[in-house]
């Protein structure tokens, strides 16, 4: 039984889906306006590793993910400029080549970290018919009002307005700072959709029943989840900074449209700190993957780093910890060669000590405890292979994969390995021995299998 923490109930539930053939996943993804950072990066792992466990435990996932290539605003309070326009601006380019840049620099950090594609991509900038839609349907509902400078949803209409965040309403307009858009009704209000301003020619902009503009950020997440995963889905995801705003506003406007309930499980990953602080890249902290690789890590070590911790625990990230997690996933790689390259039989024993981790929210360091047990165990090697084999369809570290990669010997290694085959082939053993040692001299284990000899690194 697969127990994950709802934000919505504050409690661990028991996940039942609405079709156990195809669970609904959404999950916020980037705005594509600068490179995501290390943060960000934890929350996709986290969200990769719940994807993973669903399917794991038997339910297969239909998972949707956004690209957010339109509407967000440098201030998330509907003011500001748009992030992309922002950019592309500074940079003289197109909007949409910014955002085609960053959609693939961020394609390109999935794949180094083993992150799985989501079934459908959708970028908001492909979707404004299916938010006008929506916009229209609220419009019909009575919840939105105009101002001068876009389309608002009216919060006061809601009564349950804030649940997710469990916020107190009357608290915050009494102490709300001074709005900027002094238009709006209520300062929980927000845009669903902005007008061009008449003083700038943006570059992204379509036509809609109350003026030229673009859609607000939080729109597009209800029309393209809906789209795919229906009115009522299973599973939303994101960091925790969306519960009060972003999310909030998602449900508000979908259940409103709609009259059901928009997701059913709301699961949230903490935030990756540096220097206790928050890493964001308005704070101007932020690490890149391509600045972790270029500090000489394999990016997967940020993966088994984030393994490490819980999702719903902080991390506090330094380069000595990530140093200490490399030499943990060396140490963990070295002892994994070490079991040689077939499979024998998975553990039933051990596989229900991890199943039992991972049911448990997804607790991934007490899985990696199991882990290190596995290798700890009198189980032949072979068995141990298997083992960790499959654990690693949740884990996602790549582990049989792993093995053809880092057998790559350096040339002269594999050389003095071949020639040491043809002596033995030819019963030289004295020169078979001497070649061994030229080969561990060079920091090199060979080991003659059933099949033919291996090399493995020495530990
Ligand atoms: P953004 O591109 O800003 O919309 O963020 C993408 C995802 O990263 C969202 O799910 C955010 O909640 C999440 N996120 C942002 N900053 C951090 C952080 N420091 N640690 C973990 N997740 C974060
Ligand atoms: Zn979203």
């Amino acid at each position: 039984m697969l127990r994950l923490f709802n934000t919505i109930s504050r409690q661990l539930e028991e996940f039942k889906p609405i079709n156990k053939e195809a669970v609904g996943l959404y999950t916020c993804g980037p705005t594509v306006y600068d490179f995501a950072h290390i943060g960000n990066l934890r929350t996709y792992i986290f969200e990769d590793v719940l994807k993973r466990a669903l399917v794991f435990v038997g339910f297969p996932v239909k998972h949707v993910m956004n690209i957010t290539d339109v509407g967000h605003l440098t201030n998330d309070s509907d003011f500001g400029e748009d992030k992309i326009e922002k950019t592309a601006r500074l940079e003289s380019k197109k909007a949409v080549d910014i955002a085609a840049f960053y959609t693939d620099a961020f394609k390109s950090d999935l794949r180094k970290l083993n992150i799985s594609e989501p079934t459908v991509w959708c970028r908001a900038s492909e979707h404004i018919a299916e938010q006008i839609a929506l916009i229209k349907k609220l419009e019909e509902k009575g919840f939105i009002y105009i101002t001068s400078d876009g389309v608002y949803f009216d919060t006061s209409k809601v009564k349950d307005y804030g649940k997710l965040a469990r916020l107190n309403i009357a608290g915050q307009e009494e102490g709300a700072r001074v709005e900027v858009n002094t238009e709006k009704k209520h300062s929980t209000d927000f845009a669903l959709w902005k007008f061009s301003p008449a003083d700038v020619k943006r570059q992204m902009e379509w036509e809609s029943p109350w003026g030229v503009g673009f859609p607000g950020w939080h729109i597009e997440c209800s029309a393209m989840s809906m789209k795919y995963l229906g009115e009522t889905f299973d599973i939303h995801a994101g960091g925790v900074d969306h519960v009060p705003v972003h999310h909030t506003n998602e449900i508000a406007q979908s259940e409103a449209a709609t009259g059901q309930p928009f997701a059913r499980y709301w699961l949230h990953g903490e935030f990756l700190l540096i220097n206790e602080g928050k890493m964001a890249k308005s704070e101007g902290n932020f690490i890149t993957l391509n600045a972790v690789q270029e500090k000489g890590f394999d990016p997967i070590v940020y993966r088994f780093y984030c393994l490490s911790s819980h999702y719903r625990s902080k991390l506090n990230f330094t380069w000595d910890t990530l140093a200490n997690a490399k030499i943990g996933w060396d140490k963990f790689k070295n002892k994994f060669f070490s079991l040689g390259r077939q499979n024998g039989k998975v553990d039933a024993a051990l596989l229900a000590r991890f199943q039992e981790k991972v049911n448990d929210d997804l607790n991934m360091p007490q899985a990696m405890a199991v882990v290190w047990d596995v290798l700890k165990s009198d189980l032949t090697d072979f068995d141990k292979r298997a083992t960790l084999i499959k654990f690693d369809e949740v884990l996602g570290l790549g582990l049989a994969d792993l093995h053809e990669a880092e057998q790559a010997a350096p040339a002269a290694v594999v050389q003095f390995a071949k020639d040491r085959d043809e002596a033995r082939a030819g019963k030289k053993w004295k020169k078979a021995d001497e070649l061994r040692k030229k080969i561990e001299e060079l920091g090199w284990l060979v080991k003659d299998e059933s099949d033919a000899s291996h090399l493995k690194r020495k530990e």
